[in-house]
């Protein structure tokens, strides 16, 4: 394991570093004090264990059965510090927001205020059961409706269903409101229309809820073809799935009209909101003609995600769907008393056609409490201000880089939150891989790499708002001289990275046939 041929490392320096990380290989395979990490059941014996545990009783009657355990039970055993250095080590090879830039275009990786973090942890937030009784967490359910309300007003909109867990999954609520609303009306159309630069959820959203998917092509400014758009309506068409700002990075200015056509066609506009903090205090979706469109609190308004989880996204409604909003909800009635609506109490409150549920309980408290705090400690100025320097310092980066960098759209005008390049003018052999791996030897997080699919070798960059000048400046040095060594031809690209813990991965074996369970070789 600790063999220096084993760990990846290559002696051989990028161009214009020698002598900076150069050097022999070493005996241990650490690198000064990076320290090579073995499996926990590599290093961990089963002899060993951190506490002191009573010796079981072996005359106590067996109530277990057949199902009791025959052989050891095989976890490895540590020492208390051996554990925490153990996690430690593997803590200090993990990237993260808190380290350094994070591009990641589409994702939003901006930095989490300690604020929210702090009041995310508020006892009254973070230690309440979701079945304690409604009138001993009137706090809690007050942060609910106060972001519901605060949710509906920044997007124009009539109504919010808060439980989603995630933006997906809040696609999929939109989805089954609008064909909530299609069946109410004893009408089964089966088609939902996506465009081409659509975030891969759009589609399978729509699949997984029992729609046909159709393609609907950009033009040549990377934008929605309105007239094909236009041209495929009809009575068979339940919604068209639109992204706006759209995964090009560019504002869809023919939104209203878009809306129009639909809703004169019958069908529904369902907006992916993912983007909304490009926009948020300055466009109003309800004001676009958007029927649902769901927003990713954990990007639009901070609220750490990444790695799975977890996430929150609410989805708000028009007046046309709200009708048809998932349970439960909250509702506050003149005594000032917050209600958590549930099929029991529906129909008080006047919700009789709700298609179902989406989760077991009400959603993410801890992502709600950041949302909230975020909100509030920016005000509305502040919110305003988020997506104006989120987008100017995207089209820094876009204007930047143009010259180096195949930059498809950068002719129509500015960009939204994210700037798109393309990988034409590479050297042969060399592609955007190769440039995202040698940003990792500069000590970058690699921007999206192929997405949107409309682009060849598609990188999507997004600083956010989060990133001061110096940073972007940084990072657009480095960015600048890996592109201009993909346009050289630069070999050592293709080797790249040379100074992380591993070099390159079989990435497509790691996703489709990951090992999950230790295996002892012996
Ligand atoms: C992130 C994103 C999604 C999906 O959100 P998740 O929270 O990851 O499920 C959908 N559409 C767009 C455009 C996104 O950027």
């Amino acid at each position: 394991m600790n063999a220096p041929n084993k760990s990846g490392w290559k002696p051989t320096a990028p161009a214009g570093s020698e002598g900076k990380f150069g050097g022999p290989p070493t005996t241990t395979g650490n690198k000064a004090l990076m320290l090579e990490e073995k499996l926990i059941f590599e290093i961990g014996t089963p002899d060993t264990t951190g506490v002191d545990l009573p010796e079981v009783d072996d005359s106590a009657p067996n109530k277990l059965g057949g199902m009791r355990r025959d052989a050891e039970i095989g976890l490895p055993g540590l020492s208390e510090p051996e554990t925490v250095r153990h996690y430690t080590r593997l803590s200090r090879q993990n990237y993260g927001i808190d380290l350094g830039f994070f591009p990641l275009g589409s994702c939003t990786m901006k930095h989490n205020p300690r604020l929210n973090e702090k009041v995310a942890r508020m006892p009254g937030f973070a230690d309440v059961h979701p079945l304690q009784p409604v009138d001993t967490v009137q706090g809690a359910l007050g942060v609910i409706n106060e972001l519901a309300h605060w949710l509906i007003t920044l997007t124009g909109m009539h109504g919010v269903a808060m439980s989603p867990k995630a933006g997906a999954h809040g696609e999929l609520c939109g989805i089954l409101c609008i064909r909530a609303a299609l069946e109410a009306r004893g009408d089964a159309r089966k088609v939902v229309l996506v465009p081409e630069s659509a975030h891969g959820t759009n589609p399978a959203t729509a699949a997984f809820a029992g729609y046909a998917v159709e393609d609907i092509p950009a033009n040549s400014d990377g934008r929605v073809d309105l007239e094909a758009l236009k041209a495929r309506l009809g009575p068979d068409v339940a919604a068209v799935m639109i992204t706006n700002p759209n995964t090009c990075g560019l504002f869809e200015p023919d939104l209203r009209e878009i809306s129009d056509a639909v809703h004169a066609a019958g069908g529904f506009v369902y907006c992916d909101g993912a983007n909304f903090n490009a926009i948020v205090g300055r466009v109003r979706p309800g004001d676009l003609g958007v029927d649902a469109m769901h927003i990713n609190l954990h990007k639009t308004f901070s609220t750490p995600h990444g790695g799975g989880g977890p996430g929150s996204g609410p989805v708000v409604l028009s007046e046309a769907l709200s009708p048809f909003g998932p349970l439960p909800f909250t509702a506050r009635t003149d005594d000032g008393v917050i209600h958590l609506v549930e099929e029991e109490t529906a129909s008080e409150f006047g919700h009789t056609k709700a298609f179902g549920r989406m989760t077991a309980f009400h959603g993410q408290m801890g992502m709600y409490t950041r949302a909230l705090t975020y909100m509030l400690s920016h005000g509305a100025d502040g919110l305003k201000q988020v997506s104006e320097d989120a987008v100017l310092n995207a089209n820094y980066i876009l204007r930047s880089m143009e010259d180096v960098l195949h930059a498809p759209y950068a002719h129509s005008g500015p960009c939204m939150h994210e700037a798109l390049f393309g990988d034409k003018g590479f050297a042969e052999g060399l592609s955007t891989i190769d440039l995202a791996k040698g940003l990792i030897d500069e000590g970058y997080h690699p921007m999206t790499m192929y997405f949107p699919l409309v682009v060849h070798g598609a990188m999507l960059v997004e600083p956010t708002e989060t990133e001061s000048k110096a940073t972007i400046d940084q990072f657009i040095t480095a960015f600048r001289s890996v592109a201009e060594r993909a346009k050289a031809g630069d070999e050592l690209l293709k080797t790249a990275p040379h100074y992380a813990p591993r070099s390159r991965l079989d990435e497509t074996l790691a996703a489709r046939k990951p090992v999950l369970a230790y295996v002892d070789p012996e």
